[in-house]
C-alpha cells in the first residue's frame, strides 16, 4: 500500500477521501470482464493494468467507479503480438505485410497442428516417422518431374544448405558459377552473393551484368566447380544462356526460381516454374513457400534424388528444418482449394473494377469522397518483378491514409488496420490484393477512419 502515500495529492481531495473508495484488487480481478481478460492475457498483465488504473484513481485523475473500465481499456483484445492488416496496397505478396495470406484450409491446418501432432511420428507403428511426410508427399505429387523433395525454413535457407552441402567440405568443388547479371540487384538478389559466400563457397561470376553466353559458362566450369546457379531475375541483367545449355556442362545446375510456382501460371506467363526448370535440365530447384505458391514461409527443394539426399542428410539441415506449423500450412496449401494469391492473380480486371465501383458507391452514400479508378497491381516482392497486373482501386482523400493504417485498436477484431498506396494527394485501396469476401470489412474500416478524421 506504499502507492497510496506516493499518490497522495492533498489539493485534489474533498471531504471524503476518494482513495478509500478505490476498489480493491481482488474485487477488480473478480469483475467478469477483467476475469475474461485474465483468461486471454494472463494474470500478471491484468494485475498490472488494474494497479495502474487504481493509481490513477488515487491521484484523482479518474473516479473510483471508472477503475475497472480504465484497466480494461488499457488491455489489448488478445495476446497475439501481430495485428491483422487488410492489404489494399496492390502488392499481392508484400514483405512488410507477411507475404502470402494463407488459405482458410491452411489456417485450419495450422490451428489443428498447434497442439501435439504426428509431425515426426508414425501412428501405425508407434515409431519415429519422416518429418512432415504428408506435406512432402503433396509437394512431390504437385511436381512429378522432381525425383525427391525437401523443405527447410526459407528459400535463403535452401540456398545456404545447397552451397554448404555441395560447395564446401571434403571432396566437393568450391565454386558456384553464376552470371554477373543475376548477382546484382536489390532485395533478395542483391544479398545472394554474400549469403552464398558466408558458407565458405566461392562465387565465380561470368559474363557481363547484361549478358552471359553459354561459352562464358563453359569457360568458367572446371574441376573446382560445385554447381552452376541460375537465379530468376526477370528485369535487366540475367543470363543469355538457357537451362539446356547449362545442363550440358557436366556439373549440377541449381535453379533458384524464387517465387515458387510449381507449374506455369496463365496470369504470369514469364514467371519460371519448378516443373519446367526441372524438365529443362536443372538438377535442383529452390523456391519460397510464401510468395506465389501462396503458402507459409518455407524453402522448397526439389530435384534429383542424389542431390536432394545430400542436402537433406547434411548436418546443417537440422538447423534449417521447418516447424510443424509450416508443414501443416504447406500441406493444406498444396492439397487444398485455390489459395488467396492464386485467386487474386486469376481475377479479371473487370471483376475487380466492379467491386471498386460498388465499394466507392457505398462510401459515397456515407458522405465520403470515394471514386473507383483503374490501377496497376504487382505480384510483389521477389515475385514476377516488373510485371504489372491491371487492377482497380477505391481512391480516397490522402488524409485518410493514417487513420486507415492506425485502425481502431478497440475494434481490431471487426475493423482491422488497412494499408493502402499513396498516389499524389489521394490514397488508393487496390482491390486485387483484397479478398472479395473482405469488401464489407474494408468498407467498415473506411467509414471508421473517416469518423476518426472528422473527430480530430
Ligand atoms: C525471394 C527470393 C529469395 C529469398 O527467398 P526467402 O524465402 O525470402 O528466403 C531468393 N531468391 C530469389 C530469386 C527470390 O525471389
Amino acid at each position: 500500500m506504499r502507492g497510496w502515500a506516493a499518490g497522495f495529492r492533498p489539493g485534489r481531495l474533498t471531504s471524503v477521501d476518494p482513495r478509500r473508495l478505490v476498489p480493491r484488487t481482488d474485487a477488480l480481478l473478480a469483475d467478469p470482464r477483467l476475469a475474461a481478460a485474465e483468461r486471454r492475457l494472463g494474470r500478471g498483465r491484468v494485475k498490472a493494468a488494474v494497479a495502474a488504473a487504481q493509481q490513477q484513481a488515487r491521484a484523482g485523475r479518474i473516479r473510483p467507479g471508472e477503475v475497472a473500465a480504465t484497466a480494461l481499456a488499457a488491455l489489448p483484445a488478445h495476446a497475439a503480438s501481430l495485428v491483422p492488416v487488410l492489404n489494399a496496397t496492390g502488392v499481392l505478396v508484400h514483405d512488410g505485410l507477411g507475404r502470402a495470406p494463407l488459405s482458410a484450409a491452411a489456417r485450419a491446418a495450422v490451428a489443428t497442428a498447434a497442439g501435439c501432432t504426428d509431425l515426426e511420428f508414425d501412428l501405425a507403428s508407434g515409431s519415429r516417422g519422416q518429418r512432415g511426410a504428408g506435406a512432402l508427399a503433396a509437394l512431390a505429387a504437385a511436381v512429378p518431374a522432381a525425383q525427391a523433395v525437401h523443405v527447410v525454413s526459407s528459400n535463403a535457407a535452401a540456398l545456404v544448405l545447397a552451397a554448404t552441402a555441395l560447395a564446401t567440405g571434403p571432396g566437393n568443388g568450391r565454386e558456384i558459377v553464376v552470371s554477373r547479371g543475376e548477382l546484382t540487384g536489390t532485395g533478395a538478389a542483391g544479398r545472394l552473393p554474400g549469403l552464398l559466400e558466408s558458407t565458405g563457397a566461392r562465387i565465380r561470376a561470368v559474363g557481363t551484368t547484361r549478358r552471359a553466353t553459354p561459352a562464358d559458362y563453359a569457360a568458367a566450369v572446371g574441376p573446382d566447380t560445385a554447381f552452376v546457379l541460375k537465379a530468376h531475375r526477370s528485369r535487366a541483367g540475367g543470363s543469355g544462356a538457357g537451362l539446356a545449355d547449362l545442363a550440358g556442362l557436366g556439373v549440377p545446375v541449381l535453379g533458384d526460381i524464387g517465387a515458387g510456382l510449381l507449374a506455369p501460371s496463365a496470369a504470369l506467363p514469364g514467371e519460371p516454374d519448378a516443373g519446367t526448370w526441372l524438365r529443362a535440365g536443372a538438377g535442383l530447384v529452390t523456391a519460397s513457400g510464401d510468395k506465389l505458391l501462396g503458402g507459409p514461409q518455407a524453402g522448397l527443394i526439389l530435384g534429383r534424388a542424389d542431390l536432394v539426399t545430400r542436402l537433406a542428410r547434411h548436418p546443417l539441415a537440422r538447423a534449417l528444418r521447418a516447424g510443424k506449423l509450416t508443414f501443416a500450412a504447406l500441406g493444406a496449401t498444396l492439397a487444398g482449394p485455390p489459395v488467396p494469391v492464386a485467386e487474386a492473380l486469376a481475377a479479371t480486371a473487370a471483376s475487380v473494377f466492379s467491386r471498386a465501383e460498388r465499394l466507392a458507391g457505398r462510401l459515397a452514400v456515407a458522405g465520403i469522397d470515394a471514386r473507383a479508378v483503374r490501377a496497376l497491381a504487382v505480384a510483389g516482392d521477389g515475385a514476377a518483378p516488373g510485371v504489372a497486373l491491371p487492377s482497380a482501386a477505391v481512391s480516397l482523400p490522402g488524409e485518410l491514409a493514417a487513420p486507415l493504417r492506425a485502425g481502431d485498436p478497440a475494434r481490431r477484431g471487426t475493423v482491422p488496420p488497412v494499408a493502402g498506396r499513396a498516389a499524389g494527394d489521394r490514397v488508393l485501396l487496390d482491390l486485387r490484393s483484397v479478398a472479395p469476401d473482405a469488401d464489407d470489412t474494408l468498407a467498415a474500416a473506411v467509414v471508421a477512419a473517416a469518423a476518426v478524421l472528422q473527430r480530430s
